[in-house]
This record gives C-alpha cells, sequence and structure tokens, in this order.
C-alpha cells in the first residue's frame, strides 16, 4: 500500500498538511528526526502512518498514561493495533502483550520512559523487530523546558543500547535552547529538522485586565460559548470550586477539578468532560496534560501563569481540530506579586532566577500592546507577521485608550498624604470619601483629597491601581502597604502623561458571536441529532465521542447530508475502516427522512 491510500483509508484524510509527508519520508529513508510542530499540528500521524508501511513494531515513548491511553483507543478506533505496556496493568495483561508483540502482532507499543530503564524489557526489546522510537513531548528531556522529567533524561540509553534504529522525537514548544538540549540528549544523528510555525490560527487570543475577581468578565464571555466545550484554569483548589460554584448559581454547567480532590471523582469530571456530559471544567492545572479532547472551543486563564510555556500550551488545547476556538487571559497586577511571592520562597539555585525571567516575559506579554500571536512566536524564537485579526491588540485600536492622568495624580498624592501607610483599598476608600470607620478614627477625612475621587467607581480606581503598578510608578511594601516610587513622584509633579485601555474601566457588552470560519454554514439541527447519535455509539463502545467522529466531521455531514457509501466517503475524515464501523448507523439519519 502506499503512502496516500494509508492516508486515506485508516485515517481518513486526502491529503498531507504541510510538514507530515516530509516527516513521514525522512522515517521511511530510517532518518533520525526532530520535529517542532505546535499542538493540533497532525504530530502523531507522522510516526502512525509510516509505521503501517513498515514490518516491525514502532516505540513510542509517552510522558503520561492517559495521553497514552488515549492515543490507543484513538488506534484501535481506526483499526491500527496498538498497545501500552504501563504500570497499571497486572502481570497476566503484560505477559498477553509481550506474547502478541513476539508474534509481531502490535504495530505500535506506547511506554512510560521508566519502562526503558528496565532491563527486562530492554531485553525483550532486543528480540523484537523495532521500525523505529518515537518520543513524545520531548521537550521533558531539556532542562531549559517547562517540564523536564528525571526519567526522560535516561533516554539517551537508546542510542547507546540500539544504535541503528532511528529515532523520532516531537514536540509543541522549543525554543532553539530547547531544540538543541533535545538533539544532544537523545544523541540524535544529524536529525532531519522540521519545524512549522507556531501560529495557531484558529484560536482568537485575548488577554484583559481582570476587574475584580473577574467574574463579570467571565460570564461575559461565556455569553459567546453556550453549550460548548472549555477549561476555565484558576490558581488555588479552592478557587476552581467556588468559580464552579458561582457558574452552577448561574445555570452553567460546570465541574471543579484539582489534585486535592478523590481519584474517583477526578476520573469521573474527567470522563463526563471527554463525553460532552459537562460542559466545563474550572481547573488548577492539575487538569491538562493529556487531555486529548479534539473539540475544545475555549480556554479561559482567571490569573496569570507562571510562564508563556505554560501559557501556550494551556490555550493549545482548545481547537485541537482546526475549528475557531477562543481564549481569554484575565490578570492582575496583584497576581504578579503573588507569583514573585512563590518564586522567593523556593531554594537559591540558579533555577530561580530563570523562573523570575521567565515570569518577567510573562507579564510583559500580557501587559503588551504587540500582536500576541507574533508575540509569542517571537518569544519561541519563530518571527511570524502580526495576525491583524486573532487577537485584542490587533482589533482594539488607538481611540480606544483613555487620558488617566489627572486620575492617577489624585491616587498618587493620596498614598503620599496618607504617609504611604496603607494598602490600596484604603487609599481608594479616602479618594471616594468613605465613611468608614478606620477612615474618621484617623481623621483622613480631613484630608483635601477626601472625596476627590468621585469620577470613578472603586474597581475603576483599582485598575488604575494596577496600572501604576505596571509603570512602576508605585511599589507594594510588606502588608500589601503602597509606596510611591521616583518615577511616581514625576507623575505628581505632572511630568508624564498616562493613558490606559478604555476596555480596562469598563466590562466590555460582548461582541456578536463570530462565525466558525470552516463550516459556517452547518446545520444546526441535523449536527444536534449526530452528536446525539454519535454520544449514544460512543457510551456504548466505552470511548470518547471525539474518536468516533471529530466535530469537523459532523458539521461536514449535516451539509452533506450523505445517502449512500460513496457520498458518505466524501464527507471530511472518513475512510474505508471508519466507515465499516460507523457509517451505517449514521447513513440511516439521512435514508429515513
Ligand atoms: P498533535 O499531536 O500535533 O497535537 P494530532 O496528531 O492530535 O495533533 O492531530 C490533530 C488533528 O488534526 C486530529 O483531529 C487529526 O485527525 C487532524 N489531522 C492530522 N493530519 C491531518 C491531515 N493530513 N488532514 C486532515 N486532518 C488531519
Amino acid at each position: 500500500m502506499n503512502k496516500l491510500q494509508t492516508l486515506e483509508d485508516y485515517f481518513g484524510h486526502k491529503t498531507f498538511r504541510p510538514l507530515q509527508e516530509e516527516v513521514v519520508d525522512a522515517i521511511l529513508n530510517k532518518e533520525d528526526v526532530l520535529m517542532i510542530l505546535p499542538t493540533g499540528g497532525g504530530k502523531s500521524l507522522c510516526y502512525q502512518l509510516p509505521t503501517l508501511l513498515m514490518k516491525g513494531v514502532t516505540v513510542v515513548v509517552s510522558p503520561l498514561l492517559a495521553l497514552m491511553h488515549d492515543q490507543v483507543v484513538a488506534l484501535r478506533a481506526n483499526g491500527i493495533s496498538a498497545a501500552m505496556l504501563s504500570s497499571m496493568q497486572d502481570l497476566e495483561e503484560s505477559q498477553k502483550i509481550e506474547a502478541q508483540l513476539q508474534r509481531g502482532e502490535i504495530k505500535l507499543l506506547y511506554v512510560a520512559p521508566e519502562r526503558l530503564t528496565n532491563a527486562y524489557f530492554l531485553n525483550m526489546l532486543h528480540g523484537l523487530n523495532i521500525n523505529f522510537f518515537v518520543i513524545d513531548e520531548a521537550h521533558c528531556v531539556s532542562e531549559w523546558g517547562h517540564e523536564f522529567r528525571e526519567n526522560y533524561r535516561r533516554l539517551s540509553l537508546l542510542k547507546e543500547q540500539f544504535a541503528t534504529t532511528p529515532i523520532a522525537a516531537f514536540t509543541a514548544t522549543a525554543t532553539n535552547a530547547v531544540e538543541e538540549d533535545i538533539a544532544s540528549n537523545l544523541g540524535l544523528n544529524s536529525p532531519k529538522r522540521v519545524r512549522g510555525s507556531l501560529f495557531r490560527e484558529n484560536l482568537t487570543i485575548h488577554a484583559r485586565h481582570r476587574i475584580k475577581d473577574g467574574r463579570e468578565q467571565l460570564l461575559e464571555f461565556l455569553k459567546n460559548h453556550q453549550g460548548e466545550s472549555g477549561i476555565i484554569y484558576t490558581l488555588s483548589r479552592k478557587s476552581t470550586e467556588s468559580v464552579a460554584h458561582f457558574l452552577q448559581g448561574k445555570g452553567i454547567e460546570a465541574k471543579a477539578y484539582h489534585a486535592g480532590l478523590p481519584t474517583p471523582e477526578k476520573n469521573a469530571t474527567y470522563a463526563d468532560f471527554v463525553a460532552d456530559r459537562v460542559q466545563i471544567v474550572v481547573a488548577t492545572i492539575a487538569f491538562g496534560m493529556g487531555i486529548d479532547k479534539s473539540n475544545i472551543r475555549f480556554v479561559v486563564h482567571m490569573t496569570l501563569p507562571k510562564t508563556l510555556e505554560n501559557f501556550y500550551q494551556e490555550i493549545g488545547r482548545a481547537g485541537r481540530d482546526g475549528l475557531e476556538s477562543e481564549t481569554l487571559l484575565l490578570f492582575s497586577a496583584q497576581d504578579i506579586v503573588q507569583q514573585k511571592m512563590f518564586i522567593e520562597d523556593l531554594p537559591e539555585t540558579p533555577y530561580k532566577q530563570h523562573a523570575f525571567n521567565k515570569l518577567d516575559s510573562m507579564v510583559r506579554f500580557a501587559n503588551s500592546e504587540n500582536c500576541r500571536h507574533q508575540s509569542i512566536a517571537a518569544y519561541f524564537d519563530d518571527r511570524i507577521e502580526a495576525c491583524k485579526e486573532k487577537c485584542d491588540n490587533c482589533t482594539t485600536t488607538e481611540s480606544e485608550k483613555v487620558d488617566i492622568t489627572t486620575a492617577s495624580r489624585m491616587l498618587l498624592s493620596t498614598i503620599l498624604r496618607t504617609e504611604q501607610k496603607f494598602g490600596l483599598h484604603y487609599v481608594i476608600d479616602v479618594l471616594k470619601g468613605s465613611k468608614e470607620q478606620r477612615v474618621l478614627q484617623n481623621g483622613h477625612d480631613t484630608l483635601s483629597v477626601y472625596g476627590i475621587g468621585d469620577e470613578y467607581n472603586k474597581a475603576q480606581w483599582m485598575t488604575i491601581g494596577d496600572k501604576l503598578l505596571e509603570l512602576g510608578a508605585v511599589q507594594i511594601g510588606e502588608f500589601k502597604v503602597y509606596k510611591l516610587t521616583p518615577f511616581g513622584v514625576e507623575v505628581i509633579k505632572g511630568s508624564h502623561t498616562i493613558d490606559l485601555k478604555k476596555e480596562r474601566l469598563t466590562v466590555q457588552k460582548a461582541k456578536a458571536k463570530r462565525k466558525v470560519t470552516f463550516f459556517d454554514d452547518y446545520n444546526a439541527e441535523i449536527y444536534d441529532r449526530l452528536r446525539e447519535l454519535r454520544r449514544e455509539i460512543a457510551s456504548e463502545k466505552g470511548i470518547p465521542p471525539y474518536i468516533v467522529f471529530s466535530d469537523k466531521t459532523l458539521k461536514d455531514m449535516s451539509v452533506k447530508q450523505p445517502e449512500n457509501k460513496e457520498a458518505m466517503l466524501e464527507v471530511h475524515g472518513i475512510g474505508e475502516v471508519k466507515f465499516e464501523r460507523y457509517g451505517e448507523a449514521f447513513l440511516g439519519i439521512f435514508q429515513n427522512r
């Protein structure tokens, strides 16, 4: 069988995506490969397809059980024999897989990295006909990456023990330094390097200053995503629960997920999410790696992530199916202070400074008025054009700014008049003429600045305070006391103009819902029926719905409305194997009408 035939029969795709064929050819040529391609770019196919054209077994090293499990299920759904060996299996089961391996019945074997340090396992591998090794999430090899894993370091033994077996390494994110680390730590032999653009054009990125706890902003955002799947990231375990609770109170289906929950509950939430029974998961970053759900339509961060690597990877979970998806980052100056405190608590190692630098990059990104996509690409040593329409910065105009020079001077003066001994809330209370006991007892109702801050409400003043913190006009001392910096003193004297994006002072009314680019004329009613059928089949078979068919496939089907096999094979993502399994059931919907 040739490449294109295999692509169509087993994967249901008519053409390769850019760069896929290059990697497939290199692998068939027995070359080492190092591929960097964003999430959703189609890396799996690059090693799965050549495997089908080779005689032996391909050994895939992957860091997470859940990830491996999903891959194996997806492969089997496409009629490809795959298995995984993990510590979760009992002896009998692993012996069964071993026997199958020895009989050459398995094409793809997924293993955790620690397996490869097991002498018994290595010995068995030596007895097999191995096509090549795959290192998935290869950035875990590098200490400069954001997810270094000790047991990935030992993968250097592959080239030592299997000198003639090629290695193909894959990752979604790697700076040049990380790329070099991967190549040298794995001992790759002048590998074929293939680097895709990091630009995820189906993601629209927004970053906003959080107003209070951000919940109003969150609700506005969710109005545009009713009935869609999404993840909301928060910082603490407690906040996952309170945000989930808040959403439930608004009639929005949401569940909390964090490392502290009992395992059965976590598993149930994960399963419900994957099966589209729960639309929204509110989670700490414990939820994420290993989620291979292709129809996540949005990702929200309620606070600032630690690094841009984390951020890029987390938003990357949206839109793996290539359909339009939206991300929202809410952050405030307090987040920065908090993240810095976390880092302060770390022991004094070179890593500590590294962590500060990474946080700085994240903060610069959040505050930046440059194209978001371009900023991310630049961080990963990639140069791209501004996106023009896929981020907030490219779509807001200069006229959307307000001058807050006078307000800034008022706020700074109030900090000065109250002798730089109070936090921001107190200072604003004075500005707003609060009758609060504390203010009166301190005699601050007699200050000339008392009650001059009518123009803005408290939340708006907090935002102005944030802006002054970002600009370095104030700094936060012990007990969250606000103090002026030399620059702040200059601002009081009136030597600087300060402006602010207008939207930061208001929660904007959500814009009209954007159209889906690909299948924007899909038939919503039929699509719903198709989804219903998919859910039934999925639960019958005990597999996630997207493994039956992707959203994209169902949307295309709702337009083409195939009434026979021939027409069904024209639908996006349906090949012979898939048709065999599910074709008839779906044809039923169109034939019976
Ligand atoms: P990655 O591992 O890079 O994150 P995946 O391998 O999960 O990406 O692929 C993402 C999506 O792209 C999947 O839904 C897959 O079916 C689809 N895909 C991959 N290759 C092709 C192709 N050549 N044509 C159309 N869709 C493809």
